[in-house]
Formats: structure tokens, sequence, C-alpha cells
């Protein structure tokens, strides 16, 4: 009964994606009112009727209304917030320092492809991002390690000090990422096909995927396998020996999961993060955004008012509105209705599908689906405001140096980050937590008065069900402890510190719509990949609602900021407005 409804909106879908079928071309004069419109408020004033509406203003919903509106389309971004961004957001915490602005949950950049970059000027419109320096940590028992992205010479000479057998085959390892980066970074743009579907276009896009990889040798696809399924720990005891190289390495296959290094898995999230050509050209490393996470997203919201989206903030979407089982518009809690032929989702998969949909509207295994996501991550974001630069044993000076600049990390071996997981496993929060750290001030002057600096803590983990309740007190001591372990490396630390912000999972889930206190709308585990991003059957950004597409960190390529999301998701909807106009003229 349920596949035959899934079957039914899918068919539904394919014959009638005629959501966007009446998407028409903007005038001139629209645009400019649009425009015009742009300031935000949710008043009850203005058009009601778009072409297309976007339900969220975080970056991926920004880029879908962005390349709508260059397409012609009057589009509409709703966002419940009192501004867009989402988790890329600049904020000023502390109401006794309003000059201190933060990057309040997400830190650095890589993903963003150069396709998005150009197609929507976005230097033009303020995308300017600081390179960052090396990965940086201070050992408690004393001494420390820097690796570089891009100088094999520096690494050898530092992995040299703590085993020169990882020295000799670090540029080994380098060479087995990039080789495995060429493979799986063209995927990120690739509309993963709907395996096990026999109908036309599936069986397509399945067939060409083969037939791009049909070069792959035996042992390219061992590795893939490889990857895909040990955990980061395995992978890097078959390759590495010592325990500070190990645990520098492994901070990436952990970052936003809720997962341990020792869970099979991870060593892909691994390379989710050290994937740094998604196949559209070179991708710079990891980089600070000048003015923070939320310039990201004023750059693209900006680009997109100059295409003429108008976008509407403080509107809080209650319900997609759906009219012959097709979408029809959207109503706001302010119980104002408002119509468009396509609707644009940037939401979480439950609140999207479950609440605004409604389960009665789906197919039932789809409904299973996504009742059945994965969506916890345990992080805390601490931001501080510090009054000097940390002055670490290991290299001492407060004066700003090389390895104040990229990322600062407390992440020493595997066994400690795994404890930390295995305590928040077990309902405890880390008794040392691990960190990513990171000093945007070392490059962005514009976030703090001139002499202070910011610094951003990535922390893991507390317990999964965080999100259920605030636990203030036992976050503020989280927190205590996560600086105590800074201050073991840094003596200075704990008395520079002048303001402090923690965001836990509650306060994500409830002031930003990230349900469970996820980072990427869902977990990044296996079966939570490619094909099954959100549920299999819909991995392309179409719904089983005709006219509903979905464009969140929940898609493929998502999480992270990287716009790919929102990007097919418009890409999908145009494509279907093109394969309806070519059907309208046959008939
Ligand atoms: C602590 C933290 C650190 C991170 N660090 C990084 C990092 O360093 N680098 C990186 O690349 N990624 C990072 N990420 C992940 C990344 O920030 C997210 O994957 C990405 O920003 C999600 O973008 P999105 O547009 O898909 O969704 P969101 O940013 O969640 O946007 C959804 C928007 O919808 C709005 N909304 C919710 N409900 C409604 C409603 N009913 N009506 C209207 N609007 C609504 C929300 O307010 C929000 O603005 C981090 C995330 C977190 C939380």
């Amino acid at each position: 009964m349920a596949t035959k409804a899934t079957q039914a909106a899918k068919a539904a879908a394919g014959k009638a994606v005629q959501a966007a079928q009446t998407l028409t071309s903007a005038t001139a004069s629209a645009r400019t009112s649009a425009r015009t419109r742009a300031a935000g408020g949710a008043g009850t004033s203005g058009p009601t009727d778009y072409d297309a509406i976007v339900v969220g203003g975080g970056h991926n919903g920004l880029v879908a209304a962005a390349y709508l509106a260059r397409s012609g389309a009057r589009t509409l971004v709703l966002e419940a917030r009192g501004k867009t961004g989402g988790a890329a957001t600049t904020e000023a915490p502390w109401a006794d320092a309003p000059d201190f602005k933060v990057t309040r949950l997400s830190y650095v950049m890589s993903l963003l492809p150069p396709t998005i970059i150009k197609d929507l000027q976005l230097e033009k419109h303020g995308y300017k991002i600081f390179p960052m320096g090396p990965y940086y940590q201070a050992f408690p028992e004393g001494g420390s390690i820097k690796l570089y992205a891009d100088d094999a010479k520096r690494n050898h000479d530092e992995v040299s000090r703590w085993s020169k057998k990882d020295a000799d085959a670090m540029p080994r390892w380098d060479a087995w990422l990039a080789g495995l980066a060429d493979v799986l970074g063209p995927l990120l743009l690739t509309v993963p096909p709907n395996l096990g579907s026999r109908k036309p276009r599936d069986l397509e896009q399945t067939l060409k995927l083969a037939w791009r990889h049909r070069g792959l040798d035996v042992h390219t696809i061992a590795d893939v396998t490889r990857l895909m399924t040990m955990s980061i720990a395995d992978l890097l005891d078959d390759w590495f020996e010592s325990p500070q190289v190990k645990g520098a390495l492994a901070v990436n296959g952990v970052i936003g999961t809720w997962a341990g290094p020792y869970e099979p898995g991870t060593a892909y999230v691994m390379a989710h993060h050290s994937i740094g050509d998604v196949g559209d050209g070179h991708l710079g490393n990891w980089g600070f955004q000048e003015g923070g996470m939320g310039a990201v997203a004023d750059a693209i919201a900006s680009a997109a008012r100059e295409n003429g989206a108008e976008i509407r903030t403080g509107a809080k979407v209650g319900q997609i509105l759906l009219k012959d089982g097709r979408a029809a518009g959207v109503i706001l809690e302010n119980g104002q209705q408002l119509t468009a032929k396509v609707i644009v989702s940037s939401l979480h998969p439950r609140t999207a599908f479950l609440d605004q949909v409604g389960k009665q509207n789906l197919p039932d295994d789809f409904v299973t689906d996504i009742e059945h996501w994965k969506t916890r991550s345990g992080v805390v974001k601490i931001n501080l405001a510090l009054s000097e630069l940390p002055d670490f044993t290991a290299d001492p000076g407060t004066n700003l140096q090389e390895h104040h600049t990229g990322s600062v990390e407390m992440a020493p071996t595997m066994p400690y980050i795994e404890r930390a997981f295995t305590e928040a496993r077990d309902g405890i929060p880390a008794t040392r937590p691990f960190s990513d750290g990171v000093i945007p001030t070392a490059f962005d002057k514009t976030l703090v008065p001139e002499g202070y600096h910011i610094m951003s803590l990535f922390t893991q983990w507390v317990p999964a069900d965080w999100n259920e309740a605030p636990h203030t007190a036992e976050l503020q001591a989280y927190a205590d402890r996560m600086i105590d372990c800074y201050n073991e490396v840094a003596p200075n630390f704990k008395s520079s510190i002048i303001h402090t912000d923690i965001v836990g999972p509650y306060e994500m889930e409830h002031d930003y719509g990230l349900i469970g206190g996820n980072i990427f709308h869902g977990e990044l585990s296996l079966e939570q990949l490619f094909h099954m991003r959100p549920a299999p059957g819909f991995a392309d950004y179409r719904t089983p609602v005709p006219g509903l597409y979905y464009a969140s960190s929940a898609t493929h390529a998502g999480g992270g900021v990287c716009g790919i999301p929102g990007m097919q998701a418009a890409r999908a909807a145009l494509a279907d407005r093109r394969a309806d106009l070519r059907s309208r003229r046959r008939r």
C-alpha cells in the first residue's frame, strides 16, 4: 500500500512536474518593485501571489532564490527569524559589548563551489575569504604539532618530531586522499540517481553515473569501499603509528557527527571534510569569511535581491498549502496565505514534511523514512571574546603567530576524542571535550575593537537528548571544563576571556530550527548519504508532492555551507518547467 502510494506520487511528480510550468518571466518593473520590498518585515501588505516561494532564508534557501530569480521567476523568501542566514550567521551576542561580533554557529568556509560563486557574482556582493593557517595542537604533556594544507616539506619536519615513519608516510597519505577526492569530489555536484527506479529518466541517470565511472580500477573501488565502511581510527592505524599524528588527522572524521573515531563510517566523514575540489574547479583550503559566516549569507541575499527576489524576515511559515495534491502556497503563522506554483523548502526534513506538508498528504513509506531520519550530534558551540591571544607554553607569546591563524585544536589523541564520545553516549557530558577552535580575528579586523580577539570553539559531545531541555548550568560547567583544557596548554587563556557565549543543542533546535541539534539537518552517516538523502527515491531535490522541491542540508552534498542543495533544487524546478513547456508545445 505504502509502496503504491509512493509510486503514485512519483508518477504524478513525473507527469505533473508542472510545478514550475507557470513560472513566468519577470518584467523589469516586477524586479524593481521586488527590490524595493526587500528590506524585510512580515507585514501582510504587498503581493500574495508569486512564481516561486522559498521557505527558509538560510544560505541554501537564499541560493535557491537567487537562481530562481535569475531565471526570471518572481521569487519570495520567507524567513522565520529576524535575519537571514540560518546557521551561517554573524551576531553580537553580548548586550554590554555590541562591538564584539561572533560567527555564532558555522565558522569556516570550504565547499562552496566556484560555479555558485561565479554564477551569483558573490565576490561583488562581499564574499571574501582569508585562507586559514595550519592545524595546530599543543599537547598537555608538552610540545606541539602543526600540519599545513599545502607544504609537504614543513609537514615532514613537523611530523618527524613525533615519528619519522609517519613523516615518510604523510606524502603517500596525501596522494591517496587526493586520488579519492578526484573520484568523490565530482559526486558532490552529481544529482543522485533514484537507484532501483525503472522510470526512463532515473534509469538514464543511473547509467550515466555508471558510465562516468567506467574507468575506475579494482584498487580505486576497494579504496572507496574502505573509506565508506571503515572507522577513521582503523584507517589511520593502517597508515600511522604516532598517537599525536593520528589525533590530528582524526578530527575531520568526527566533526558534527554522533560517532566517535572508532565507529564505522567516520572515515567517510573525514573525506567529506577533506575534499577540496567538487569537480568544477579547485577550491581553496578552509578559510574565514570577512565579517563572519553571516557575511556569506548576506552576499547571497544581496545577489538574490539584485536578481529581483523579495526577502521577508520575521515570516514564519506554519503550513505548506496543497491544492489537488500539488503544492500551491504557504500559510504563515500570522495567518497570511501566499500562493505560488513552485515551493522550495530548505527546512529540516521533519519540519518541512511531517509538520508543514503533513503526514496525511505523504506516502506512508516516505513518512517512515523521515520519522527514522537520524538527527543527533551533541555539539556545543562556545564563542569567546579575548583580551589577548593564547600564550602556548609550547610556542610562547601573545603576539600574533602562525599557530594562531588556523585551527587551534584540543583533540590530542584518538582515545581522548573517543572518551568524550563514549561519555556522551552514556548520558554524561564529556569530562574533557574535544574542540575544533579558530581565531578568525587573526585576519578579520571587522569583528572586534582593535586589540581584542574572538575565539570560536566547536566542541563535542554532550548527550544526544540535550535538545530537549536547555541544561543551562550543565552547559556552563561543560564550557568551563573545555576552557580548563586549553588553559593547561596556554596558561593565560582563562584570564584572557572577557565574554562567553554558549550555544547548546536546545538553542540550536529552538532558535535556529536545527532539530535534534544536528548541525547538518541530519547525520552524515552512511545510510543517510547520496541516494538515501533525505529518503530513497527522493534524492533528486524533488519530493512526493508535485511542485514542492527540497533544498536543505538534508539533501545530497549537504551539510555545510556549500549552497549545492539550493542550486540543485532550483535547477530541478527550472528543468521541470522546461520539460513541461516542451510537452505543452508538442500538444
Ligand atoms: C555549530 C555549527 C557549526 C557549523 N560549522 C560549519 C562550518 O564551519 N563550515 C560549514 O561549512 N558548515 C558548518 N556547519 C553546518 C552548516 O552551517 C549548515 O549545514 C548550513 O548552514 C545549513 O544551511 P541550510 O540553508 O541548509 O539550513 P539553515 O541554515 O538551517 O537554514 C534554514 C532556515 O530556515 C529558517 N526557518 C526554520 N523554520 C522556519 C519556518 N517555519 N518558516 C520560515 N523559516 C524557517 C531558519 O531560521 C533558517 O534560517 C555548522 C553548523 C552548526 C550548527
